[in-house]
């Protein structure tokens, strides 16, 4: 997961390959709560791992169930006849799915329970479910502000024999909670009626369809009315399998709709096919109007390109409000003016969704108007190959509100045929549903060219420091490129071979049987991290570098590490050589009287001794020898950014380097 402030994509070309998705959110939350509310033990397989889910699964640990887990699986031994654990104090995030059904059941069942959640939670309403709630004799408070959690629920004095009323034209949250709560007190009949358009209506189809796994036969007429027939009690499937989350799955429709190209490359979903019980599987119809090709296997889909730019579509989109964002950001992609038509849920979600699309896709050049439930996306150019009229795209950052699909969706822009880079602000938002849902799309995507940042520069200047801590500030990988000519130094040294037998060094140079783990550099499964940092291997490695046969036979090796979403690669030819078109390059130097300086603190802090005058002297030596040398010497690029850290602290040079990377990705 990238939990860095944001995340820079590269312009990506095209993509190709097979994607595993993790499990239904609204599936797993669900099957968790009717797991614990059901008589026995229900082993839960692929479910989803998040956050969302996580705050439930604390919340039924904490009313009594008992959870365990082995490898992929979690088994749940319900309450059954039991009462849920009282008082209890649950905290439930962000997440919806938690925070409306566990209201509903602890508030029948009844107890001393506070059910709280973050700042957005308590701006999400619930006066609704209090409403139906408290018709049917049961006790719930509002602690903050009337309407909205924070909730204190007590013990009912249920009436049950009157229709329940509740309204369903505001989230279908509601209607969901009071169908997996009542069949917990059905000691007769119970009745729910609807007031309002029933929105969202596939959500209520999933709820009616888990109900029946777990032994509760709702009846239904039509949309309006719900029975909850006597004597219903909750009986454990023993097993149930989550399907993979067909929301999660609309990002990479869309991706083999814009990303796979006219040839036979395909994007494969596994996990999902298209009889699958969630509503925004429909999604891969709204995907097809604009263009896409899809062919599904009993749990898999397939997607390719078909038109080109993709189809200008009029939706209404209340049947898919989650998937339908990504139609939002498909739109950037086709030919005319598409419109997305009622999705006022989308104001109450994680945030008001349609002034966040509205203004991110306008940050990207788009012409976007918005109404109280309807989004008209107009894309900043043609998406065809013609750069004229591409060039208005822009850069972006874009804002993510705490919302995992505004980050998932506008990933997808990172396609533009004007080939900007992209920010995406605090990327782990996407833990609320998809934690890796960056490195899933980076194993299937390709950039026109990663972005490497070089920094190069004499001995003991501080780049190792700083690339890897620029590296870690953006979440891009790292390449210590002196690390590889320690490492021939040292397998030679192991090997017999002489650091001036160019022949040979070459040879080991080429098959280094190196591994980076983390911090650990291992050769030949050895440890070797701290060796190759000694003095003696650090002359070694300048020895053995002025030979061109090893300086080519690591080149492939170090281009190697040049992969999504970026690299940064520190040495003394990053920029000249192994990476010359990469969009920033740093030369970084300091006084040899600094560089021996800090060195010198290095080795004592160490524990090692060393002499400040011989350690100068040798740093000099090595300057001479790097900058000397035929192959690669050690100088600037000619479009290097010239930096000199003798007075800088590490945090001012990172943001320096920080912000001259900025300036390039949002030009
Ligand atoms: O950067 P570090 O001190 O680990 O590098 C050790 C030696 O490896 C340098 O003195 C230099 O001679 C050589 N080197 C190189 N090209 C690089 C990185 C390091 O020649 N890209």
């Amino acid at each position: 997961m990238y939990s860095t402030a944001f995340l820079d994509l590269p312009a990506l070309a095209s993509a190709q390959g097979t994607v595993r998705l993790p499990g239904s959110k609204s599936i797993s939350n669900r099957v968790l709560l009717l797991a614990a509310l059901s008589e026995g033990r229900t082993v839960v397989h692929d479910l989803l791992d998040s956050d969302d889910t996580r705050v439930m699964l604390d919340a039924l640990q904490q009313l009594g169930c008992v959870i365990d887990r082995t490898g992929g699986t979690l088994a749940i031994t319900g309450l059954g006849a039991h009462k849920p654990r009282s008082p209890a104090q649950l905290f439930l995030g962000n997440a919806g799915t938690a925070m409306r059904p566990l209201t509903a059941a602890l508030a029948v069942l009844g107890g001393d329970f506070t059910l709280s959640g973050v700042a957005r939670m308590h701006e999400r309403p619930i006066g609704d479910l209090v409403d139906a709630l408290r018709q049917l004799g049961c006790t719930v408070d509002y602690s903050g502000n009337e309407g909205y959690p924070p909730l204190r629920i007590g013990q009912p004095n249920l009436r049950l024999d009157a229709p329940i009323a509740v309204r369903g034209d505001v989230s279908s949250q509601f209607l969901t909670a009071l169908l997996m709560a009542l069949p917990l007190v059905a000691s007769q009949d119970v009745v729910i009626d609807v007031v309002g358009e029933l929105i969202s209506k596939p959500y209520i189809e999933i709820t009616l369809n888990l109900l029946a796994r777990f032994g509760i036969r709702v009846q239904r007429d039509g949309w309006q009315r719900f029975t909850i027939p006597a004597g219903s009690r909750y009986q454990s499937p023993g097993s149930i399998y989550v399907e993979a989350d067909a929301s999660s799955a609309s990002y990479f429709v869309a991706l083999g709709a814009i990303a796979t190209g006219q040839g036979q490359a395909s994007i494969r979903i596994e996990g999902l096919g298209k009889d699958s019980i969630q509503g925004d599987i429909r999604f891969i119809e709204a995907a097809a109007m604009m263009g896409a090709q899809i062919d599904s296997g009993p749990n898999h889909l397939d997607i390719r390109q078909g038109a080109w730019p993709l189809k200008a579509i009029d939706l209404d989109c209340n049947h898919i409000p989650d998937a339908a964002m990504t139609l939002a950001v498909m739109a950037l992609y086709a030919e005319g003016t598409t419109t997305l038509r009622n999705i006022a849920s989308w104001r109450v979600k994680e945030t008001d969704r349609i002034a966040a699309m509205a203004c991110e896709l306008r940050k990207l050049g788009a012409t976007v108007v918005d109404g109280a439930d309807f989004i008209q996306i107009t894309p900043p150019a043609m998406a065809s190959s013609d750069t004229s009229t591409a060039s208005h795209w822009t850069s972006a950052s874009i804002h993510t509100y705490d919302d995992h699909r505004i980050a998932m969706c506008f990933s997808l822009a990172a396609f533009n045929p004007a080939r900007k880079m992209l920010r995406i602000e605090d990327p782990k938002c996407v833990a609320k549903t998809f934690p890796d849902y960056f490195e899933v799309l980076f194993s299937v995507a390709q950039a026109h060219q990663v972005p490497v940042i070089c920094v190069d520069g004499p001995t003991a200047s501080g780049k190792g420091t700083l690339a890897s801590q620029v590296a870690q500030r953006l979440g891009y990988h790292y390449l210590d490129s002196g690390a590889l000519y320690r490492l021939t130094a040292l397998a030679a040294q192991r090997a017999g071979v002489d650091w001036d037998d160019e022949a040979a060094l070459a040879q080991i140079a080429a098959h280094l049987p190196v591994v980076f783990e983390g911090h650990s550099v291992l050769l030949n499964e050895d440890d070797v991290s701290e060796l190759i940092r000694s003095e003696a291997m650090g002359i070694g490695a300048s020895k053995v570098s002025v030979f061109p046969a090893v300086r080519t036979a690591l080149k492939h090796l170090q281009l190697s590490f040049a992969q999504l979403p970026g690299l940064v690669a520190d040495g003394r030819d990053m920029g000249t050589v192994i990476f010359p078109t990469a969009p920033l390059k740093i030369f970084l130097t300091a006084s040899a009287a600094q560089r021996a300086e800090r060195r010198h603190k290095q080795l004592i802090s160490k524990g090692i001794s060393a002499k400040l005058d011989s350690l100068r002297s040798d740093l000099q030596e090595r300057d001479a020898r790097d900058s000397g040398r035929s192959a690669a010497p050690l100088k600037a690029a000619e479009d290097a950014v010239q930096l000199d850290n003798s007075a800088l602290s590490i945090e001012q040079s990172v943001d320096i380097v920080l912000d001259a990377w900025r300036s390039r990705v949002l030009a």
